[in-house]
């Protein structure tokens, strides 16, 4: 049974959220930069979004910084930034060791999600993830349904709060590279509002094919079209439904099709002497082959203690490519990153630009031959910020919106 609405708010992260009125469904949308609404919306295959544009809650947001997939999810389900909740990127270098420290699980999450506080306080939250990867940050201290949608088929009741989703979905698990890694995770929501009505459901896609197709080809229209259809089926059902993103996307190639990318490691090797400073791409991930570990962001720790760290990032700022070069400290009061896990100076790529460590660090043969698109800078920090309602008056903030304040306006600002 659904809750009553009376029952008193939650309070976590310093945050406060109203008890859901209905069924509360956020979806982050993996990589869905604003250019593929557009696109689909002008080629008419999106009439959802169209609808929800006119009638519900259309803004645009930041995400957090960098803009990779991991530190905005946890962003989104926590409803602070990685200063608070430590996930910063796909891994980090530990600065006492030297060692890298993945930062896929929960294990370096500092903070409660909100999505646990809900399932403590009596609520059925639902996390739903396309790849596993995630799942464990997401379903952190959570008392409900935690799935991915890649290990569906050997998700049990002990580990993930369901079992046999075959039965429930009515199709297994999909391949992890395919754009039906993230319809799974909608069709699984779709089924467990119908049979369920959980109180909040977190599902978080792919963007298995934004980094495979710009917001105009074929399979993109396609592809939204889907998640269009899916998006009108949480609604139909009486689900009040967010969307937003965790990053927009870029295409990082030149004209000729070639990657676009300038290889940090070798510029500093050459200028600063070879091994001396080391750049760290926390955008590479051990279980995606689909973006050669290339983004635009970039982490540069010196390795010996008399190289001027200003000096560097000086040389930094000055290569062409480089959008931005600052001191830890400066990154992290802007960005709100956690200053244990940040290097001695961030890099930020100008728009359309790939950064890298050395040449000979990357595998571009990843790519398969196709255009380089990426995401981790600036450049892909706007992302959609959509309710299926429209907000109360003046619950809309005044300062810039934020993709983790999501689930405080769709359970706090929307008039029940
Ligand atoms: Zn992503």
């Amino acid at each position: 049974m659904h809750a009553p609405a009376s029952r008193p708010p939650v309070e976590v992260n310093g945050r406060t959220y109203r008890w859901p009125a209905c069924p509360t469904v956020v979806i982050c949308f993996d990589g869905c930069d604003p250019s593929y609404l557009e696109a689909a919306s002008a080629a008419g295959v999106i009439p959802t979004f169209d609808r929800l544009r006119e009638e519900g809650t259309w803004a645009s947001a930041l995400a957090a910084m960098p803009t990779f997939t991991n530190p905005n999810n946890v962003s989104i389900v926590c409803g602070v930034p990685p200063a608070v909740h430590g996930v910063s990127g796909n891994f980090y270098i530990d600065r006492e060791t030297g060692e890298a420290v993945m930062m896929v699980d929960a294990t370096p999450m500092r903070a409660p999600s909100l999505l646990a506080a809900f399932s403590q306080a009596g609520a059925s939250v639902v996390a739903l993830t396309a790849k596993d990867k995630l799942r464990k940050a997401l379903g952190r201290d959570l008392s409900g349904i935690a799935f991915s949608a890649e290990k569906a088929d050997t998700a049990t009741a002990a580990e993930n709060g369901i079992d046999n989703l075959a039965g429930l979905v009515g199709r297994p698990a999909p391949d992890q590279y395919s754009a039906d890694l993230s319809l799974y995770v909608l069709d699984a929501g779709i089924r467990l509002l119908e049979t369920r009505r959980p109180d909040i459901m977190y599902l978080s896609l792919s963007d298995f094919v934004q980094h495979k197709h710009g917001p105009e080809e074929p399979e993109a229209l396609a592809f939204m079209a889907e998640i269009d259809r899916r998006v009108d089926a949480l609604i139909t059902m009486g689900a009040l439904v967010g969307i937003v993103a965790d990053h927009g996307m870029n295409d990082m190639s030149n004209a000729d099709g070639s990657s676009n990318v300038v290889y940090l490691g070798d510029v500093l090797d050459k200028a600063f002497g070879p091994g001396r400073i080391r750049v760290v791409c926390p955008i590479t991930d051990p279980f995606v082959r689909h973006h050669g570990a290339l983004g635009g962001f970039v982490r540069v720790h010196l390795q010996q203690p008399h190289i001027d760290v200003s000096a560097v990032a000086e040389f930094l700022r000055n290569t062409p490519g480089v959008a931005m070069a600052l001191l830890r400290e400066e990154a992290c009061a802007r960005f709100d990153l956690p200053e244990d896990r940040e290097g001695d100076i961030a890099v930020i790529a100008d728009r359309g630009i790939a950064l890298g460590a050395r040449a000979t660090d990357h595998d571009l043969s990843q790519l398969a031959g196709q255009r380089l698109r990426s995401h981790g800078g600036l450049s892909e920090q706007t992302v959609p910020f959509i309710l299926s309602r429209p907000l109360a008056p003046g619950a809309m903030p005044s300062g810039s919106l934020r993709n983790y304040d999501i689930f405080a306006l769709a359970l706090n600002g929307v008039e029940a």
